[in-house]
């Protein structure tokens, strides 16, 4: 048994794409969607190996509760001060890590194979949560410029600080001037989102071939990446980005690396 923690966790795609797995690699098992409140969290995770279970994901507000309650923690999850996956290991201990940079990078590589992280500077909309992530996970793979832009540039400044200066903030004002000589574009914040505010930095600057991502899919096709689109971009959706996080944990608790593939992405949205 594996499962999803969060509150509220009713809209969670992640039950259909582990069930999908356990079905297509005809697995013994099953994947449920568990509410849960902040204050009940950690009591929850310490009785789930209890019940079987052999790890779990984690979702809002549980992130970074999903790290105190681990006896280890990957230092991927400690750079980006959230853990998605928790892992009960037969001695009892519970190991946390971070899988959503891993699906960033692998959705990315997937969408736009001739992308490198030398290509030029990465230019990120946002200093939330999935920032953090992203932005690891480009450091991590060589980025020597990033270019980042908040509407709340404290939050981007925090982020500056904990990743150093190959990180360098742009007035959110100004945001629309990162693109031009970006040779990746993402966007970490919610707008463009169904039933959030639009996505209204002017892109005019976008060049042809720059790869553009948008962390949000609910559009698939938001508005940026049909301006990009226009542009003669390589435009690459964020569903791929869920799918592959779950990739990690699925193989450590069912012992088979499950593969994202377009039956998968049908499987998802149908
Ligand atoms: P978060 O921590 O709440 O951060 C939200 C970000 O959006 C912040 O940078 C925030 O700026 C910005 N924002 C929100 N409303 C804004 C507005 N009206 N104008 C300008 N900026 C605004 O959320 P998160 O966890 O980082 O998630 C961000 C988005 O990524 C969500 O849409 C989420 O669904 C998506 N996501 C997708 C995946 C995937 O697998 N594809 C994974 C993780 C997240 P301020 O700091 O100024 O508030």
């Amino acid at each position: 048994m594996a499962g999803v923690l969060g509150n509220a966790v009713a809209h969670s795609k992640s039950p259909k794409l582990h069930r999908h797995w356990l079905q297509r690699y005809n697995l013994r098992g099953d994947y449920v969607p568990l509410h849960v409140n902040e204050a009940d969290f950690s009591q929850v995770v310490r009785t789930l190996p209890k019940m079987g279970f052999v790890g779990a994901n984690v979702t809002i507000p549980h992130k970074i509760a999903a790290l105190e309650v681990a006896d280890q923690v990957s230092d991927r999850a400690i750079l980006i001060g959230a853990a998605n996956t928790l892992i009960f290991r037969g001695d009892g201990s519970i190991y946390a890590d971070n899988t959503d940079g891993y699906g960033f990078l692998a959705n990315l590589r997937q969408g736009a194979p001739g992308w490198a992280a030398s290509d030029g500077p990465c230019a990120v909309f946002g200093a939330g949560g999935a920032a953090r992530a992203v932005i690891s996970s480009l450091l991590e793979s060589g980025a020597e410029k990033i270019y980042l832009s908040n509407r709340t540039r404290p939050k981007a400044e925090a982020l500056k600080s904990d990743f150093g200066s190959r990180v360098q903030i742009i007035e959110w004002v100004q945001a629309g001037n990162m693109v031009e000589d970006a040779a990746l574009v993402v966007n970490t914040t919610s707008l463009g989102m169904v039933g959030a505010a639009e996505f209204r930095v002017p892109l005019d600057g976008l060049r042809r071939g720059t790869v553009v991502t948008d962390l949000v899919y609910n559009p698939l096709r938001t508005p940026l990446l049909q301006q990009a689109d226009q542009a003669g971009c390589i435009t690459v959706d964020g569903l791929g980005m869920l799918l592959h996080q779950g990739v990690p944990g699925f193989e450590r608790w069912f012992g088979v690396r499950p593969e994202v593939d377009d039956a998968l992405r049908a499987a998802i949205l149908g």
